[in-house]
């Protein structure tokens, strides 16, 4: 999944305002912009709601933006949206389906009787039918702990004895550190660089990268996440690297991310991460030269 990066600068935030930022993202969008298309810009907004969505519940009233957002995403293209997310699984897309899950399980306030149940109708109970429709349940909540087919997207064998043996491409898999942070295998310092950015308060990210040929892919002044790293690498690896993901579902909302990492081609890609470890290595000088945060 390519994402292009619209709207996203995000350079003064800070946890405090993240909610402030997230409605301000899906009301430009939604206003301002041209109706997206189901693809990866729509799903990067949906994660955005999916993330407002939970810790809100309480959302105002069925004139709400975050009803009004989700009417103008996916009503009646539900299913549509689905599919691409399961064909294109990602970080974003297991936020969206959360978000959506999170208003499936709502249920309509008793004695919805009267005024009570064109309202709810409205906010919520649309999008419930249409999901219940495309037999929402079973598509997600009944998974149990199965675990999904893999399958090495450069020679198409089974994750498994079949990878282990015979794919030289599979390089890691595993449960990230949590939602943020995947695992990179012996690449783990991809995900410090990570890390550290967000604890050393850097005035200049530009040295980080300077003279790299990485600095065309990477601007780090512009991240606010360890995904915008992995975007940024997999930008650069042109198509090289696969992320893949999957979820279990366990019970409730609960569920667990797990990765697997791909290379078709070291010899090409190689440099990136010969990039990144000087990243690194700059990131590790400057904490030296200055107040020591690591
Ligand atoms: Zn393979």
């Amino acid at each position: 999944m390519e994402l292009k990066l619209i709207n996203r600068k995000n350079t003064e935030d800070n946890c405090e305002n993240t909610e402030e930022l997230i409605k301000k993202e899906i009301i430009d969008i939604m206003y301002y912009g041209d109706k997206l298309e189901i693809g990866s810009d729509l799903v990067y907004y949906m994660s955005r709601w999916g993330e407002f969505m939970e810790t809100n519940e309480k959302c105002g009233g069925p004139d709400s933006w975050l009803i009004t957002f989700l009417r103008w995403a996916v009503k009646d293209r539900l299913e549509e949206f689905l599919d691409y997310c399961d064909m294109n699984s990602s970080i974003y897309t297991i936020k969206a389906i959360k978000g959506l899950k999170k208003v499936y399980s709502f249920k309509m306030p008793a004695g919805g009787a009267g005024l009570v149940r064109p309202a709810y109708w409205r906010m919520w109970g649309w999008l419930q039918n249409e999901a219940k429709i495309l037999n929402f349940d079973n598509r997600y909540n009944s998974a149990g702990d199965k675990q999904t087919e893999v399958i090495c997207p450069f020679c198409n064998l089974e994750y498994g004895e079949e990878i282990e043996r015979y794919c030289e491409h599979f390089i890691h898999s595993g449960f990230p550190d949590n939602m943020e942070y995947l695992q990179w295998g012996k690449y783990d310092f991809v995900i410090n660089i990570m890390k550290y950015i967000n604890e050393i308060n850097l005035k200049d990210f530009k040295f980080l990268t300077k003279g790299l040929k990485i600095k065309k892919y990477i601007k780090f002044e512009l991240f606010d996440s360890q995904e915008d790293l992995e975007y940024a690498i997999r930008g650069a690896s042109n198509k090289e690297i696969k992320i893949m993901y999957e979820h279990f579902i366990s019970t409730g909302m609960n569920s667990a991310i797990y990765t697997w990492l791909f290379i078709n081609d070291m010899k090409k890609v190689k440099w990136i991460f010969d990039d990144l470890k000087v990243v690194y290595d700059r990131i590790l000088d400057y904490d030296q030269h200055h107040e020591k945060l690591l």
